[in-house]
């Protein structure tokens, strides 16, 4: 312990339980950071899905440098004309289908889910939201009242009035979305879930429900967003066009960013009755955009989804290895290693960050490891992944 950092942290820093992980960081490199010890850690989370081209990359990292000699803040969302802000919504609107076309900045994942309910309810006229069971969208009060795990949600009511559960991938609940359903909002894999994947032909059929009964569909793709799953998006696995798309995590490439994104016919109630109908003073921050823009380009420039399926496949085989897997589910780079016992799981988990490889678990699947690597996780990496496991460890 230097400079009794930790013991600073426990006193002045407010905590989000009485156990964190507490490593001392002091640098983080490509999939790799290092503590204040000079401990080596392979990131097997990337920040929860967030650092999609590794820690510190140069043109990222450059990009931001040059951001900061023009200008940081400047005035409120939605005023001034800055150039990183125009950029990164034209490139991201380029990747996306032409409905999706106005991008509305904001700082996180959970704004852009306040940001995307409050647009249902003003577009449609009506306040009915449905959610699924086990979803997470994030810790607000509205993301909050869309969340599907009641212990979580329960201390903190009332929440917002006419939500609604259904199950995940059961097709029959579809019939709850009806003509008084504003938006039913769904993440299309569920992360906190511990990686739950539906059909192509459920998808379908909750977007045919959805057309039918003129309820928009956001989808949550804050953790799935950016070529995570094998696909830039991941509603490119289902041919569906969701009405919102709401992204987050990722997409600041390592600054804090959040957009929700809509067609410009929807996106303008926004502007009128009332006037400034969503305001945001950081939305949409020069650094975080030009930071967002580099590491989109470096997404799209390289394909970087082509190389997750791959390496997703023998990441699984590597895990496979470990003794007690039930289980694994994944999607591209987003897994779930099932061990279906939470003292397994956590034990496991600790073995692995004294090896050296810092993984995580699944706030409503805590008998799951969950492993969500940087996407330029290479050959080499799994080499050193398998060595560390393998060699003197689980054999
Ligand atoms: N939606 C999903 C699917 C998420 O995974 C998260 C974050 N874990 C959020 C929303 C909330 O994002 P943030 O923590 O940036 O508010």
């Amino acid at each position: 312990m230097k400079n009794n950092l930790t013991e600073k942290f426990l006193k002045y820093v407010a905590q989000t339980s009485d156990a964190p992980v507490g490593i001392e960081v002091d640098r983080a490199q490509g999939i790799y950071f290092y503590d204040t010890n000079g401990k080596k850690y392979i990131d097997l989370i990337a920040g929860i899905a967030v650092c999609n081209m590794g820690h510190s990359h140069p043109e990222i990292i450059n990009t931001v440098k040059e951001q900061l000699d023009k200008y940081m803040h400047l005035m409120v969302y939605g005023e001034l004309v800055q150039q990183p802000q125009v950029e990164l919504a034209e490139k991201l609107c380029s990747f996306l289908p032409a409905s999706l076309n106005s991008v509305f900045f904001v700082n996180s994942g959970s704004e852009a889910v306040e940001g995307a309910l409050k647009l249902s309810k003003r577009y449609t006229g009506r306040n009915e939201l449905i959610y699924f069971d086990n979803a997470y969208h994030g810790s607000t009060h509205g993301a909050l009242s869309v969340m599907g795990n009641k212990a979580f949600k329960t201390a903190f009511h009332p929440l917002l009035p006419n939500t609604k559960a259904i199950r995940f991938g059961i097709e029959e609940d579809l019939q709850l979305i009806t003509d008084k359903t504003a938006a039913i909002i769904v993440e299309l894999i569920q992360g906190e879930a511990g990686v739950r994947i539906a059909t192509v032909e459920y998808w379908q059929k909750l977007k045919q429900r959805c057309d039918e009964t003129d309820t928009l569909l956001i989808a949550d793709e804050i953790q799935t967003g950016l070529g995570r799953t094998g696909k830039l998006f991941a509603f490119e696995h289902y041919n569906i066009t969701p009405d919102i798309l709401l992204l987050g995590k990722a997409f600041g490439g390592g600054m804090p960013l959040g957009a929700f994104i809509a067609d410009k016919k929807l996106m303008h109630v926004l502007t009128h009755n009332p006037v400034l109908g969503h305001i945001t003073t950081f939305g949409g921050h020069p650094v975080c955009c030009a930071a967002g823009l580099a590491h989109l380009k470096l997404i799209t420039d390289n394909d970087m989804w082509k190389n997750v399926e791959p390496m997703g496949e023998k990441l699984e085989t590597i895990f496979w290895k470990i003794p007690n897997v039930k289980e694994i589910r994944r999607k591209g780079l987003m897994i779930a290693i099932d061990f279906q016992d939470t003292q397994t799981n956590f034990k496991t988990l600790d073995t692995l960050l004294e090896k050296g490889i810092f993984s995580d678990w699944f706030l409503w699947c805590d008998t799951a490891l969950r492993i969500a690597p940087p996407l330029i996780l290479n050959e080499e990496h799994l080499e050193e992944i398998e060595n560390l496991l393998f060699v003197n460890f689980f054999q």
